[in-house]
């Protein structure tokens, strides 16, 4: 099969780990008999500083024109002082409107190999966690009416909250079909004792769970949660909320998994093609210098295989050589803890050699 690619390399460590995610995947499609066509396009810093603009035209149709998208990262301390419309993050939300993104899987996974890398209590960590979260991007509070008026007290600045039905029952559908590849247990988060927008989410939820009777599902509320991905993660399999309380849970947890180099994450919508991406910045304290870890891109590579192109076997043979990689004590310089590191290059010559 031939699958046409589209590289939006980025900016700092962005074509770096870009480029060694697309060695993985041709080692992959020549493995398995596989074509995949790339093509790179402009994007963020390195497109304004080419076209004057983040998201030039001809990247959000060479996007659209293509079967998937894998991006690097955006940004960087040159574009920083520029005015919002021309910020290089603007892409961000850009590409992922034109692409009709309304859903961002962001898994959280405790890898054995790192457990001296997670941050939490090691009774806790014994257990290991292996979580994704799925959130809701495209409506709630971040895209909601808002604006600044007299109030009460003189000036006020207010933002709203809104779900129609529709939006929540397809981003359930989307939750309830991952667990139902997993573990069969769904956790939907929500603020229902105080949010009326909750309380819609909340039933609308119920009432898709009766499509899924093999899918267990439970109800949390967002405080709750928050207490409970620090005291016990390996309760959780599946999580399904909101934009913003997606936002700020999907940080947490790649926090309590200690490497922001190794995590991916996929935004999708109505149609086959996703963009993947990792869940880190462009780091532009390490750009240039062979030390970026590619995990988290290749990774999201393979999240690319199996949500987009339906290659679960192709997409299982990288994670487990990226497991085989770490469990054989190789590691970037972020994942060392002092001891050896190898470069960009040096680590996906190995994952490739495990593949
Ligand atoms: P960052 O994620 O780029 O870096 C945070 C720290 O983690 C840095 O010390 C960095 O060296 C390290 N790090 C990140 N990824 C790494 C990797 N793969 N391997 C090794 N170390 C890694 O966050 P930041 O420093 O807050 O932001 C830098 C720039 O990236 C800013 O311009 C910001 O706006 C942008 N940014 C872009 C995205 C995106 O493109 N999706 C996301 C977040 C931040």
């Amino acid at each position: 099969m031939q699958y046409k690619i589209a590289l939006l390399r980025g900016d700092g460590i962005g074509p770096e780990i870009v480029d060694s995610a697309v060695r993985v995947l041709k080692a992959v499609g020549e493995k398995f008999g596989h074509e995949f066509l790339f093509t790179p396009y402009l994007i963020g810093g390195s497109a304004i500083d080419a076209t004057g603009k983040p998201l030039p035209e001809e990247t959000v149709a060479g996007c659209l024109a293509s079967d998937s998208v894998l991006l690097g990262a955006v940004g960087g301390p040159k574009w920083d002082t520029l005015p919002g419309h021309l910020r290089p993050e603007k892409a961000l939300l850009g590409i992922r409107a034109a692409m009709e993104l309304f859903t961002n899987l962001r898994p959280a996974k405790l890898y054995p190999a790192l457990k001296a890398e997670c941050p939490l209590r090691e009774d806790i960590v014994e257990k290991g966690f292996d979580i994704m979260i799925v959130r809701e991007l495209t409506g709630g509070i971040y895209f909601g009416d808002r604006g600044y008026r007299e109030g009460k007290y003189g000036e006020e600045a207010f933002d709203t909250e809104c779900y129609s039905r529709m939006e929540i029952e397809r981003i359930a559908r989307v939750a309830f079909d991952c667990a139902r590849k997993r573990r069969k247990k769904l956790t939907s988060i929500d603020k229902a004792n105080v949010l009326e927008t909750s309380r819609l989410w909340r039933k609308v939820v119920h009432e898709i769970a009766a499509e899924y009777p093999d899918v267990e599902l439970q109800d949390m509320l967002v405080d709750n949660a928050a207490m409970q991905l620090v005291r016990n993660p390996s309760q959780f399999d599946v999580i399904v909320t909101s934009n913003m309380f997606g936002d700020i849970l999907s940080d947490e947890a790649s926090q309590i998994t200690g490497s922001i180099g190794m995590l991916e994450s996929a935004s999708l919508g109505n149609t086959k093609r996703g963009l993947y991406e990792p869940i880190h910045g462009s780091a532009p304290d390490i750009a240039g210098q062979g030390k970026a870890n590619p995990i988290a891109t290749i990774l999201s590579a393979a999240m690319m295989l199996l949500y987009s192109f339906d290659l679960a076997d192709e997409s299982a043979a990288i994670v487990k050589a990226v497991d085989k990689a770490l469990e054989d004590g190789l590691r970037t310089a972020d994942i060392a803890r002092g001891g050896e590191a190898l470069s960009t290059t040096q680590i996906t010559d190995e994952i490739i050699a495990r593949l």
